[in-house]
Order: C-alpha cells, then structure tokens, then sequence
C-alpha cells in the first residue's frame, strides 16, 4: 500500500485509488519559453518519481502535462528573441525534452499542449457564464470567485481586501479583487483567437481545468505540481472544475494533490560561476545525468532541496559508488520489485533519501540481492540509458569533440550544446581546459 501527503488534507494518508485498473494522475508542465532550471527541474522529477511508482504498482497509469505555449511570457520573449511564438514554443520545447532526457525523466504518457484547446476552453468560458460564474468587461472575461464557497480550500489563502489593514486597488473592471481572468483581449501584434469576446487569448489557469478534464475526465487520482502552485493556480483550477460541474469539493476534481519543496541556491560559488538561475546542461560539463539525477532525489520530494556543489559531489561519489556495485549486475532487469525494502522506502511518500540509504548498505555490506537491484535501477538510473558504455568507441567519442569544437569555432553555439548534451547522453562529461578539451566516462 502507498502512503502519499495529500495538500488538501495536509496529511499523510493510505493512497486509494479510484479505479485500481487505471490509475490517472495530472501534473502542471512547462511554460516553453526559456530553458528549464534546476529549480523546474526538481517538479518535473518529482511528478515522473510518483509516475513511476505507480506504474510499478498498478497495471495502468496514464500520467498527463500540460505544455503552456501560449502566455504573456512567451509573448515577450518571442520579441526578446525575434521569432515568431510557434517557433519559439518549438525551440524551447525541444530543449525541455531533451533536458529532462538528460536526467533521466520519462516523457509524460500524453503532453497536451495549450494552443491544441482554445476550441474547448472558449466552450468551457460559454458554459460558466451561461451559469452566471463568470462575467465578460470589455472583452475580458473573469471568474466570479464568491460563486465558489470552497475558494481557499488548497492553500487556506485568500485575497482579501480587507485582509492586510488596506485597501487593494481592484482593476475597474473586476467585481472582486479575487475575480481572475479566463480570457483576455489580445491587440493585433498579439496572438490570439476569435471568441465571442473578441480577439484575444485565454488564461493560464483554464487551460489545466480543460486538459485535465478532457484528457483524464473527473475526478482522477492526483493533482500536482510544485508548492508554488498552489496559489492561485491550483486554488483557481479547483474553482473552475467545480463551478463548471456542479461540484463543491476538490476531491470531486481530484483526490489526491501533491505538491512538490522547493530549491534553494545555498552555495554562493555556485552562484557567482553559474549565476542565479542554473540550468541542467550548465551542470554537465562537470557531473553527469544521473548524478544531477541522484542529487535531485537525495531530498524527499517535499523537502526544501539545499542546491550546493557539495550535494552534487556527495552524489557524484554515492553514484560511483553504487554505479561500480550495480556493474556485476548488468543482467539484472531494471523493475519495480514489491516488498523490497527499497520499494517499502518509497511507498511511504516516496522517501528517495531512505531507499538510497538502503542501497549503500548493500554495497558497503557486498550483498546482493537481485529484487532490490532491479528496484533501484528503476528509480534512480533514469530511462535515457540507451546507449551503454561498452558501444562508444573512443573514435566515436573524439570525433563528436571535433565537430564540437568545430561548430565552436564557426560560432554555432546551438550546435555545440547538442553535440555536448548527446555526449552526455553517452555519459561522457567533457571539460574544456586551456584550448583542449578533455573528456572521461
Ligand atoms: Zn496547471
């Protein structure tokens, strides 16, 4: 049995599924709009660690995330960048899967992309203001939040204008402070969509409600995303789902809502040679995938993770460790094996750092055991292992650095980080040291 912390109860609670033959589970995905950081990162691990679970539990589990390729962000930076949104939502789509790729992540069974729904999510507005739930100014639409008396069930927060001893301004054009947009008007520079609103573009919170509901129906299993969604984003999916359907609570949208710690920047070497935001193939030319992998994970997932380039190189060394064990094992299947220790570990909310705990031991111990081998494998050596070690010639490996170098010195960048990211992939970590480069596996 799996004990998962549910956000709504805020508690730890047997996880009852609602229909053991297929279980479904929605997690809030990427706005493509710029490179994942480690800090998005740690969402995205945490979602595919509980997918994963799953999967080795029950005999179907269909993981849904969201792609958010239309918001005001991506309108920016299609400008920053001079390119048009569908070319820039492609750019950084590709690089997103190709990131989480790196560390392991297993793509998500259906990744439904925002722009792919405007038809449903103007359906979906229509049917809340023909329920008088929401209200059209203007061109805009909002959410009339007091129709739902459960506002504020997830986080406990609410807007209020009241609440801090001051007056909030409220935009003249909303009836309450807590009121947030289903629609927006888009002027012609914009993208958009024809409505019966006008030209514009919806909001980010509809299009989980619609997603989630077409692709999964409701109520499904488990919500997540990271603790940062909780308000208002998930708080505003909950309003939408509920009002739209005639329901009061959460759990008729979602049983179960799991919400992943944060990262926390703790080392200021870090910082100052990586910069504030750090990126995942910022962190390869020194460690490799599964050791960014295994450092994600040495936190459970609740926890704030301390980022530091001692947690990297702890990990680093753990993985070797464990890496130079598990080579006697090659033949043993990579397989979530019940009623192992490390599979009891993870089954109780999914405690990472207790299951990798246990594998030290077997290591410091010598002792093998082929069901918590496969069991470990399954979780922490990741799914973008295909190309093993004993297939790369060190011909191959070289001439890969040349045509790195090469594109370098034409000054295609692009080029150089795939090179870079593919020899990763081959788990090569190369470093570049005074006008050579070096390499090892
Ligand atoms: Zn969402």
């Amino acid at each position: 049995m799996m004990h998962l912390y549910n956000s709504l109860s805020k508690q730890k609670e047997e996880f009852i599924p609602l229909d053991p033959n297929h279980i479904k589970f929605y997690s809030c995905g990427p706005t493509v709009y710029n490179k994942i950081h480690i800090g998005n990162a740690r969402a995205f691990i945490a979602a595919d660690l509980l997918s994963k679970v799953l999967k080795g539990l029950y005999p179907k589990v269909t993981y849904v995330s969201n792609i958010t390729d239309i918001d005001d962000k991506i309108i920016e930076a299609s400008k920053r960048e001079n390119l048009s949104i569908k070319d820039l939502t492609k750019k950084y789509f590709d690089i997103y899967m190709e990131d989480i790729g790196l560390i392991g992540i297993n793509p998500p069974d259906i990744q439904p992309f925002a722009t792919n729904f405007i038809k449903e999510m103007i359906a979906y507005i229509e049917k809340l203001i023909r329920l008088e739930k929401a209200y059209e100014v203007n061109g805009n639409v909002l959410f009339r939040v007091s129709v739902f008396k459960n506002y504020g069930c997830l986080s406990g927060r609410i807007i209020e204008e009241q609440k801090h001893g001051k007056r909030v301004e409220v935009e003249s054009y909303k009836e309450n402070e807590n009121d947030f947009i289903l629609w927006k008007p888009s002027n012609e520079k914009e993208p958009g969509w024809n409505s019966p609103w006008g030209f514009g573009r919806p909001g980010w919170h509809l299009e989980c409600s619609v997603m989630s509901e077409i692709t999964l129906d409701i109520p499904f299993d488990i919500h997540g995303g990271g603790n940062d969604l909780k308000f208002p984003h998930h708080e505003n999916e909950i309003a939408q789902t509920c009002a739209c359907n005639g329901l009061d609570n959460a759990t008729d949208f979602a049983k179960y809502w799991f919400h992943n710690g944060f990262l926390n920047l703790e080392d200021e070497k870090m910082s100052k040679s990586l910069g504030n935001v750090i990126y995942i193939k910022d962190l390869l030319n020194e460690y490799q995938g599964n050791h960014v992998r295994l450092a994600l994970l040495s936190t459970q997932y609740r926890q704030p993770i301390p980022w530091s380039k001692k947690l990297l190189d702890q990990a680093k060394s753990i993985s070797k460790k464990i890496n130079s064990f598990l080579e006697k094992y090659e033949y043993v299947e990579s397989k979530f094996v019940k009623n192992t220790k490390i599979a009891d570990a993870l089954l109780d909310d999914l405690n990472t750092p207790k299951a990798i705990r246990i594998m030290q031991d077997l290591v410091q111990s010598a002792t093998f055991d082929p069901n918590e081998v496969a069991t470990y494998k399954y979780i922490f050596e990741g799914s973008n292992q295909d190309v093993s070690i004993d297939d790369i010639t060190v011909q191959e490996i070289e001439k890969l650095i040349a045509e790195r170098n090469a594109a370098r010195n034409a000054g295609d960048y692009a080029l150089a980080d795939k090179i870079r990211a593919k020899l990763s992939k081959m788990n090569v970590s190369i470093k570049d040291v005074g006008g050579k480069t070096e390499w090892k596996i």
